[in-house]
Parts: C-alpha cells; sequence; structure tokens
C-alpha cells in the first residue's frame, strides 16, 4: 500500500511533532511559535507492508489575514485536494474556531481520521468521550485515535488506522 497522508490542523495542535514522530527524524520544524511551518514539509515512512508519504502543512489563520496568512492557507486548501487521506489534528479538551475553520476545509468524499493530541496533559480522561462526540458529530471520521505525538504514545495505533485507507 502507498499514498499521500495530509496533517491539517489549526496552529500548536502538533501538526510537526507528529510528523517528526511518525517518521522518526526531526524534519518538520517545532516550536511554541505559530506560523513556524510555512511550507509543506514531506516525511516518507517506509515499512515492510507501506510507503506513507506525509505532508505537514502551516496552521490554518482564520483571524489574522495578512498576505503571508492568506499564502499559507491557499497551501493547506491545495494540499487537500491532493493527498489520499486527512489527519485532522485537534488538542485533547480543546476545540474553538480555528478547529471548526479547518474541518470545513476537509473535501466531504476524502477519509479523514480525528487525530486527538496531547492526551498526556488532559488529567480528566472522562472528559475524552464527550470531547469526541462533540467533532464526530460534525462530520464522518474514518477512525477517531488519541495520541501524543511528543510521548510516542499510541502512534502504532495511528499507522494501524491509516494502511487500509490507503
Ligand atoms: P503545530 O503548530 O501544529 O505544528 O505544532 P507543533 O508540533 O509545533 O507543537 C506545538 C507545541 O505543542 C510544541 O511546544 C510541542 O512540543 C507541543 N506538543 C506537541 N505534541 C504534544 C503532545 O503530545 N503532548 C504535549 N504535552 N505537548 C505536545
Ligand atoms: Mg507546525
Amino acid at each position: 500500500r502507498c499514498g499521500f497522508v495530509a496533517i491539517v490542523g489549526r496552529p500548536n495542535v502538533g501538526k510537526s511533532t507528529l510528523l517528526n514522530h511518525l517518521i522518526g527524524l526531526k524534519l518538520s520544524i517545532t516550536s511554541r511559535k505559530a506560523q513556524t511551518t510555512r511550507h509543506r514539509i514531506t516525511g516518507v515512512l517506509t515499512e515492510a507492508d507501506a510507503q506513507v508519504v506525509f505532508v505537514d502543512t502551516p496552521g490554518f489563520q482564520t483571524r489574522h489575514r495578512n498576505a503571508l496568512n492568506q499564502a499559507m492557507n491557499r497551501n493547506v486548501t491545495t494540499t487537500l485536494a491532493d493527498v489520499d487521506v486527512i489527519l485532522l489534528v485537534v488538542e485533547a479538551g480543546r476545540w474553538g474556531p480555528d478547529d471548526e475553520a479547518v474541518l470545513k476545509l476537509i473535501p466531504p468524499d476524502r477519509p479523514a481520521l480525528l487525530v486527538i493530541n496531547k492526551i498526556d496533559l488532559m488529567a480528566d480522561r472522562a472528559q475524552l468521550l464527550p470531547f469526541i462526540e462533540r467533532i464526530a458529530a460534525q462530520r464522518d471520521f474514518a477512525a477517531i485515535v488519541p495520541v501524543s505525538a511528543q510521548k510516542g504514545q499510541q502512534l502504532d495505533g495511528l499507522l494501524k488506522a491509516v494502511k487500509p485507507l490507503l
């Protein structure tokens, strides 16, 4: 199996950290500052049963409509039109208008996975289910996978969910 997988989400949810840990290299740039990833950055994962090209994207911005942000938003839209599978990355327990804006960009006919990142920061796991239900009510997801990109938790589960969609 092989194919292209886009990683999208609002700034700071951990998209670049996820790419880094998925392919095991410090390829994409991570930082606390939004906008670090101005361009698309790709990472190739080669395993016995699959070759996956992950495409990191800049965080989609809705609030600041300057030229750079508009260019980055176009980049996200173009990437989404091109890939086989989309990973919508959100932060556990945090859902806002910027997340909603990214969700709306995902083509309705494209397989998408909901990746709930930073579960290591979620003190009360009982809040996870209502959080997921709120997002899943807005779109069908092929799978919903809670992960910690930073700690490398559940990334194998994420890959397992991605592969059949390629
Ligand atoms: P991006 O803007 O979506 O690409 O986000 P980054 O990958 O640059 O990460 C933003 C911040 O969140 C960085 O300080 C990361 O170290 C942090 N981060 C990313 N993933 C996790 C995670 O699973 N757990 C925790 N606690 N922090 C994370
Ligand atoms: Mg980034």
